[in-house]
């Protein structure tokens, strides 16, 4: 067995060999498991030690104040933050009259090992009591992809020598005492205490439900669960309930060979509109529909849906087994964080943690939903309609800052700004043009008729509304967008962003086409020919500024003249800059947070000649320090794309790593899910050069030295298209279905239901690799494949 620290590497599982407390807080949020709606962070069973408890519901925030030192108009006054809801994976166990406690007696083995296909978390483990007293303990345990309220555990006990008096006591807690923040870092979640107001409790035989409500959002939230014991005749068991608190205990003697086996359904329930008793009575359905599945028929409910899934989204990598299990730990996680959240925002760090206080950035629309679009659609339809539904805020905000359309908030749980900070808040308006282009991409992937007519055609249309009031035409007909952020939070309010002015000319056509499309739904939206004759005009016209002299288009207009950062004199331990410099010197240096210029090439690549890639390329890569984990799996794309494939490699690894290597050191706080869709980024959008051309998906393959074969999966249009990359020729097969065509390279391909159609890779030279801001290169990773 390969192993990076105590994780094993191997292609479909994570297992963790040993139990280091230094990485329990990793491991909490790497271990964490979520279906988009309930999350459960990787906390052991006994609930102690801990980095950090954490059991999330989607939705389920409290508002906190916002203050500010000096007032200004427009600033957000409050504040969003994820809670710890009920923690309803707790289950302690007594041997004899001693806690199972791995600080205590003698941990001899344990093991933990998440499953991408099972999609479970299993543990075991051997240990001594103080008193020594041997025992074996096993659980496993799954949050439901096809029940979405509910969670359940499978937790066994054995004495291994001589006969123990176990009792094993399951509980529902609320307002876990929660550990101090870890650093000053702004970036981690404000932490909140005992957020959440009892209600109504009840223990009765097996069954506990308690009912809270949170203070200032008013959000009710039931949580509730059953328990089936088995054992040798005679098993004690029994239920108490406080305000805070409910346990279900079963206790018994057993001789070496017997076990004690308690298999835990939690189910639970939360609204802000529905009353206690319907919020209660959910929970409770939920928990009999879980009963009634039993523990087999959730486990086998699980593996169905995941074999679907794996089947239209896997990726195979040959020569790189842990990048191999790195992107399937990837998509298991972005699924984890999207598939059922529905009515609900897919967040920064999914449901495995408070980090960044739960919210959604742009990171969902740029990063997230590109993946999700190609491997599970209907995720995606959900979240855009989520936004949708929160148009009555960005209009609110739209109208507040004297603009028209639709101003969506920069992070935001409930649909409402809660960034304080104006440059790097509402100012990086682009994330207005992401959701449209997020949209955009949906439609043409999966031609959904109804989404399209619907609720795609009138958020193009209010984002469209947005652009066109926030530029305006310059004395030389150009259209500006002044005074914004764009993706590189190290430059702020500056002048035609070209990744803003692009997507934002995308954003403006793709309502004019949808007016066009749609007479009916434009006059309803009251769109009239001039309105959306302006909309093209404004594209037409937009503005994306050059900078003839250096021969590479300026990140935004101002950007090429100013100073060059002083990488050379920042030493490693200065980063991340925002930590150690003033923005005001961020702002006015050429210095890059994260791909910005960059990202427009990856995601506008028809608004860049070839020539025109390279050489930004090159201009970026010394200026780029990646202080934000968005911005490798971009760079790895355009590293491909411009031929350099072995730093593009490296970014990868980067990208696929983040977590699992903790090289930011902070997924304590929970997995980094927009790095997590990178690193499939990395790989389709680099490796395998896909491209979304309007309507059309292209692909330009080219393996690096170190992989010897490339597959993957991609739905579009509903049908599956397996794509196999090697060193010498791209195979592209169809599932059953009608026709497809594609382009490879320039060619135009037709692809016919289950006949492969076989293309040969075209070679590229490149120049010599770029280099970056010393000490801020990407590792050079060698190959780890197994056996070597
Ligand atoms: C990045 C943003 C991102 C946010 C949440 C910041 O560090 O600069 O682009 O949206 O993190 O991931």
């Amino acid at each position: 067995m390969i192993l990076q620290g105590a994780y094993a590497i191997e292609p479909w599982v994570l297992r963790e060999t040993y139990l280091d407390p230094e990485l329990l807080a990793q491991s909490e949020s790497v271990f964490a498991l979520a279906n988009g709606y309930v999350g459960w962070r990787g906390n052991l069973e006994e609930g102690e030690p801990h980095g950090l408890p954490g059991s999330y519901l989607n939705g389920v925030y409290e508002l906190r104040p916002l203050p500010y030192a000096e007032i200004a108009y427009g600033y957000p006054e409050t504040g969003q933050s994820v809670i710890n809801v009920t923690n309803g994976k707790l289950i302690r166990l007594f041997v004899d009259d001693e806690p199972f406690d791995i600080r205590y007696g003698e941990l001899r083995a344990h093991e933990r090992l998440l499953d991408f296909r099972a999609g479970v978390l299993n543990r075991h483990a051997e240990w001594v009591s103080p008193a020594g007293k041997q025992v074996r303990v096993s659980s496993t345990r799954l949050v439901s992809f096809t029940q979405r309220s509910v969670a359940a555990i499978c937790y066994e006990v054995e004495p291994l020598a001589v006969p123990a008096r176990f009792a094993v006591q399951s509980e529902l807690v609320a307002n876990e005492q929660l550990p101090g923040p870890a650093s000053a870092d702004p970036r981690a979640a404000a932490v909140l205490e005992s957020p959440l107001v009892g209600e109504y409790q009840n223990a009765d035989g097996t069954v506990v439900v308690l009912t809270h409500s949170t203070r200032l959002s008013g959000i009710n939230v039931a949580a509730a669960m059953d328990h089936l014991i088995e054992g040798p005749p005679g098993v004690l068991v029994e239920s108490r309930v406080f305000p805070d608190g409910g346990l279900v205990t079963a206790a018994t003697v057993l001789e070496p060979g017997q076990k004690l086996r308690m298999i835990k359904f939690v189910a639970y329930g939360s609204s802000s509109e529905r009353s206690l008793t319907a919020v209660r009575d959910q929970a409770w359905a939920a928990l009999s529909a879980a009963r009634h599945s039993g523990w087999d028929g959730l486990l086998a409910e699980q593996r169905a849906y995941l074999d679907d899934f794996w089947d239209r989204a896997d990726v195979e990598i040959d020569g790189d087994t842990e990048v191999q299990q790195a992107v399937r730990f990837a998509l298991f996680h972005l699924l984890q964080a999207g598939a059922r959240a529905e009515t609900k925002p897919i967040l920064a760090k999914g449901l495995t943690g408070p980090g960044y206080d739960g919210h959604a950035f742009w990171d969902t629309e740029t990063f997230v939903l590109p993946v999700l679009t190609l491997t599970a659609p209907d995720a995606v339809a959900n979240a855009l309609r989520w936004r949708h539904y929160t148009l009555p805020a960005a209009f609110e905000r739209a109208a507040h800052h004297g603009m028209k359309g639709a101003l969506f908030p920069w992070r935001t749980i409930n649909g409402q700004e809660c960034s304080g900070y104006w440059p790097a808040g509402t100012a990086a308006f682009h994330i207005s043009a992401d959701i449209a282009d997020a949209v955009i991409r949906y439609i043409d992937a999966t031609g959904d008729e109804a989404f399209s007519r619907g609720p795609g055609m009138d958020l193009l249309t209010h984002t469209a509304r947005l652009w066109y009031s926030l530029g305006h035409h310059d004395a030389q007909g150009r259209f500006r967008i002044d005074g914004v952020t764009g993706p590189d939070e190290y430059s702020a309010v500056v002048d035609n962003n070209v990744y803003t002015n692009l997507m934002a000319r995308q954003n403006l056509l793709a309502a004019a086409e949808a007016a066009a499309r749609y007479p009916d739904r434009a006059r309803e939206l009251g769109i009239d020919a001039e309105e959306s004759g302006g909309w093209r005009d404004a594209a037409q016209e937009m503005f994306i500024p050059y900078d003839q002299t250096l021969g590479v288009h300026p990140q935004d207009e101002e950007f090429t003249k100013h100073e060059v950062w002083d990488f050379a004199g920042t030493p490693p331990e200065k980063y991340p800059l925002l930590l150690h410099f003033p923005y005001f010197d961020l702002y006015r240096k050429q210095v890059v947070k994260q791909a910005d210029l960059v990202l427009a090439m990856y995601l506008c690549p028809d608004a860049f000649t070839a020539e025109q890639k390279a050489r930004n390329f090159d201009y970026y890569e010394p200026l780029t320090v990646r202080d934000s984990s968005l911005s490798a799996c971009t760079q790895a794309v355009m590293a491909a794309e411009v031929g350099q494939l072995a730093l593009a490699y490296d970014y990868l690894g980067e990208a696929a790593l983040m977590d699992l290597r903790d090289l930011e050191h902070n997924t304590r706080d929970g997995v980094h899910i927009a790095s997590l869709a990178g690193a499939w980024i990395a790989v389709v959008g680099g490796f395998g050069g896909l491209r979304h051309r309007g309507g059309t998906i292209s692909f330009a393959p080219r393996l690096p030295q170190a992989l010897s074969r490339l597959v993957f999966n991609v739905l579009i249009r509903g049908r599956r298209l397996h794509v196999e990359v090697t060193h010498t020729d791209a195979t592209y097969t169809l599932g059953d279905g009608k026709p497809l065509e594609i382009l490879h390279y320039d060619e135009k391909v037709e692809l016919t239901g289950g006949k492969p159609e076989v293309r040969p890779i075209q070679a590229m030279s490149a120049g010599p690799r770029p280099g970056q801001p010393p000490g801020r290169e990407p590792i050079r990773r060698r190959s780890i494949a197994s056996g070597e």
